[in-house]
């Protein structure tokens, strides 16, 4: 008999007759010296594998190596030194990206000394291995050098810094500012809004460079005859001189239209203040510009007080629920007319809770098997990372959650998450 072949089938064996199915097995060769596992080299094995291209692999296996998918196929035999995990028949998936969050609350220092651990746990507890922050308070990039350098165990993150490309009269309200966005009328100013001086655009980019951010987000409400999309051409492409990303907020259609010309890297929300018409979506799907979905933000979730909660988990502001069904149905139009859509919740609370509410928005015009293409390779597009996450494939990081259930079959499934690993690390397990 193959020698491999006989671990292999020794190995499995042994998983069956132990009681916890994740133990790791190491191999004897013919002398009986044991091979000590190699905690770099995992094989899952028994998988439902949802590659994240469309494809469902059966009885499927993928080896990861140093950080990254080496092999993704079935049948294959576990490497001698490898960590093999027994799926039993779970699905198998890429690891969850949120492309649109905000990560840090209240006050900044506070909450990075006595929640971030925590915090950061969560978001791996319900699967994301990606998270990109649509704007933080500074420490972000202390808790992402922190992550990427073992200190801390979280979600890779992406962050950003805000540069103002106009200056709208002020609303004297204090609060999330989703409250009382001037782009949802009556309240859309009506006279020009006063312009950002280029220096200042130009200054504000080049810090959040030499500070280190991934990209830079502003927030368009176009006015007549107002600065904003010149304003923003130039964040545009100062942020590209700098090898930056550049996003933008703009969530009604009129603005959406607006921010085309300035090509921005991805639009952060589905514009939900207003109707699209087809001829509409189709003019925005073919800028080319990858947006996030965001509609759990405006289609209210019900607290365990059976209150509908906003964003920010206080009571929702009524007066924004006439635009509820307006997100879903842009979506979808958006869709049909070859937009790349990505994940993404805008929310601050648990993250498991708002993939929930994401997910139940998505689903009033998304399908399963359209709500896995958002959220494995349309997300990983949107944030520009097609080439490194968002499918199970050979080459790319080792992200991946195990699943109890078919997300295919029952949506929520996704929210059973009993494994997931991170860039080849076993940073949830609960098998
Ligand atoms: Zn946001």
């Amino acid at each position: 008999m193959n020698l491999r072949f006989f671990i292999f089938i020794a190995a499995t064996f042994f998983l069956f007759a132990c009681s916890d199915q994740t133990s790791t097995v190491s191999g004897d060769n013919e002398q009986g010296v044991e091979i000590p596992i190699d905690e770099s080299t995992i094989f899952i094995t028994n998988a439902s594998i949802i590659v994240g291209n469309g494809e469902v692999i059966q009885g499927g296996s993928v080896l990861l190596e140093d950080g990254l998918i080496s092999e993704v196929g079935t049948n294959e035999v576990a490497p001698l030194n490898a960590r093999v995990i027994n799926a039993l028949g779970k699905t198998v998936m890429p690891g969850f990206i949120e492309g649109h969050r905000h990560v840090i609350q209240g006050n900044p220092d506070e909450w990075m000394a006595d929640r971030a651990e925590a915090s950061m746990q969560e978001f791996l507890e319900a699967g994301f291995t990606t998270v990109l922050s649509a704007i933080d308070a500074p420490q972000i990039l202390e808790l992402r050098r922190m992550i990427n350098e073992g200190e801390m165990a979280g979600p890779r993150l992406i962050t950003g810094t805000f540069v103002p490309v106009n200056v709208l009269p002020p609303t004297g309200q204090q609060g999330d500012p989703a409250r009382f966005d001037q782009s949802r009328p009556p309240g859309r100013p009506t006279d020009p809004a006063d312009a950002i001086p280029d220096q200042v655009i130009i200054d504000a980019v080049q810090n959040a460079a030499d500070a280190g951010y991934d990209m830079v987000k502003t927030v368009v409400t176009v006015t007549p005859g107002g600065p904003a999309i010149e304003s923003l051409k130039l964040m545009v492409s100062e942020a590209h001189r700098h090898g930056l990303k550049a996003i933008v907020h703009a969530v009604s259609v009129t603005d959406a239209l607006a921010v085309l010309e300035a090509q921005p890297d991805h639009l952060v929300h589905t514009p939900h203040i207003m109707q699209l018409t087809e001829e509409q979506a189709q003019t925005i799907a073919d800028a080319g510009i990858p947006m996030m979905s965001t509609l759990s933000t405006f289609v209210p979730f019900y607290d365990e007080n059976n209150q509908p909660i906003f964003r920010d988990a206080q009571p929702y502001p009524w007066n924004t629920l006439n635009s509820a069904g307006q997100g879903p149905v842009n979506g979808r139009l958006l869709w049909e007319a070859g937009i790349v859509y990505g994940f993404g919740t805008d929310t601050s609370y648990l993250p498991r809770d708002t993939l929930k509410h994401e997910l139940k928005a998505l689903h009033l015009t998304f399908s399963e098997l359209d709500i896995i293409k958002i959220m494995t390779t349309g997300t990983a597009e949107a944030i520009w990372m097609q080439d490194e996450i968002g499918t199970l494939e050979s080459g790319k990081a080792a992200d991946i959650v195990i699943l109890e259930g078919n997300p295919l079959e029952d949506l929520y499934d996704l929210l059973k998450v009993n494994m997931v690993i991170k860039g080849g690390e076993i940073v949830v397990n609960k098998m």
